[in-house]
């Protein structure tokens, strides 16, 4: 498999133009997730750039990969890597996101607030390759995902408008009730080179 960095350059350079207008007119988060999603499908309905070292499950845990963050935090773009039967916690966000499967397929669950405790909210969804979700406070911004495989591995690409990996948000559990603060960090110490040449 090629690895096309010039599609993720691409998609890097479209997000910081939407966020660059977005910042001058004065537009909404829903307007910017809403004109950046078009950019992801069209990123993951090529699987031929994710470089391998992205890829990378871990046996235990899925796994978050930093792809690119903007200098000023205003977004930034994760490669979630689900080895076979990996699920999160049920969580939230506290920014928007987009998620697009590059490889495989997960199931998304939604949650919502009953009386203090976090309750499904609707029929888990299946996403498979190709597709794109959005969360959000306005949205809806709790859910569990999982890979929908337990023999193999799926990958999705996830942008956010924060720099997802430093903000402080939350996992709900849901025999209990409780409420616990997280950060999720990076998995990974080195982030790409989108400035390569292009492979031939
Ligand atoms: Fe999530």
């Amino acid at each position: 498999m090629t690895h096309n960095i010039e599609r993720l350059r691409e998609f890097v350079a479209t997000v910081s133009r939407l966020t660059q207008q977005a910042g001058t007119r004065g537009q909404d988060e829903a307007q910017l997730l809403g004109a950046a999603t078009a950019p992801l499908q069209a990123l993951v309905a090529h699987d031929d750039w994710l470089p391998a070292e992205m890829a990378q499950a871990h046996p235990d845990y899925y796994q978050q990969h930093l792809l690119y963050c903007d200098p000023l935090d205003r977004f930034s773009l994760v490669s979630f890597v689900w080895g076979p039967g990996h699920q999160t916690p049920v969580h939230d966000h506290t920014v928007w996101g987009l998620i697009g499967v590059l490889r495989g397929a997960e199931i998304d669950q939604r949650y919502r607030d009953e009386g203090g405790r976090m309750v499904p909210d609707g029929e888990p969804e299946r996403l498979s390759a190709g597709q794109v979700a959005a969360v959000s406070p306005t949205l809806g911004d709790v859910h569990r995902v999982r890979n929908a495989y337990d023999d193999r591995v799926s990958i999705s690409i996830h942008l956010y408008g924060g720099n997802i990996g430093r903000i402080r948000r939350h996992v709900f559990d849901v025999a209990t009730g409780a409420v616990k603060p997280f950060v999720s960090g990076y998995a990974n110490a080195f982030v790409p080179n989108l400035w390569a040449a292009p492979t031939a």
